[in-house]
C-alpha cells in the first residue's frame, strides 16, 4: 500500500494567509492532473495541513474544514478521494499533538491502512512538512508554490528530499 501525504496551504491550492473562507480556495495549477495521475499508479491520498490560525483564535477548526470541503469540491474526484486528513489546530507555542513537523499522524496511518512508509511520500512547501515525512521514515519532496522558491530549497538542502516546480511535475516522477 502507498500514499501520499499532501500539504495543503502552497501545496495544493494557493497560499492565502489563515484563509478561513472557502469561497478563497483556488487549486494551483497542474494539481487535478497529477491526482490523477497517482491516484492510476495506484496512491492513495491523505491530507496533512497545519492550521495554526485556529489556535491563535483568528477562526474556527469549522472554518479550517470547510477550506478542506472545498478543495475536495474543485478536485473533482469524488467526495473521498482523501482517505484520511489531519487539521491540526495548534499555534506553535501550544503543546503539539499532531501540528508539523511532528510525525504523529502519518505513523497513525501508516499503521491503520498497512502502508509501506516506503512507498510514501509527505509532500510540502516547507520544511515542517518534509520533516514530518521524514521523521515518519517516509520519502519527501518540496514544491516550490508556496513558502520557499527552488533556491530556497536547494540552500536548505535537506537530505533526502527531493524539490520540484510544483505537485504536478512532482507527481510526473512517481512510478
Ligand atoms: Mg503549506
Amino acid at each position: 500500500m502507498k500514499a501520499l501525504f499532501l500539504d495543503r496551504d502552497g501545496t495544493l491550492i494557493v497560499d492565502v494567509p489563515y484563509l478561513a473562507d472557502p469561497t478563497r480556495v483556488q487549486l494551483l495549477p497542474g494539481v487535478r492532473e497529477g491526482f490523477i495521475r497517482a491516484r492510476g499508479l495506484g496512491y492513495r491520498f491523505f491530507l496533512f495541513t497545519n492550521q495554526s490560525g485556529v489556535g491563535r483564535g483568528y477562526f474556527t477548526l469549522d472554518d479550517a474544514l470547510r477550506c478542506n470541503a472545498r478543495l475536495v469540491e474543485l478536485l473533482e474526484l469524488g467526495p473521498d478521494i482523501f482517505a484520511g486528513s489531519c487539521t491540526a489546530p495548534e499555534a506553535p507555542d501550544q503543546p503539539s499533538v499532531y501540528r508539523k513537523p511532528s510525525p504523529r499522524f502519518i505513523l497513525e496511518m501508516i499503521a491503520a491502512h498497512g502502508l509501506d512508509p516506503t512507498q510514501c511520500v509527505m509532500v510540502g512547501d516547507r520544511e515542517s512538512d518534509v520533516r514530518a515525512g521524514l521523521s515518519a521514515g517516509t520519502r519527501a519532496a518540496g514544491v516550490c508554490t508556496g513558502e520557499y522558491d527552488e533556491a530556497t530549497w536547494h540552500r536548505l538542502a535537506i537530505p533526502g528530499v527531493t524539490v520540484h516546480v510544483d505537485f504536478g511535475a512532482f507527481a510526473k516522477t512517481l512510478a
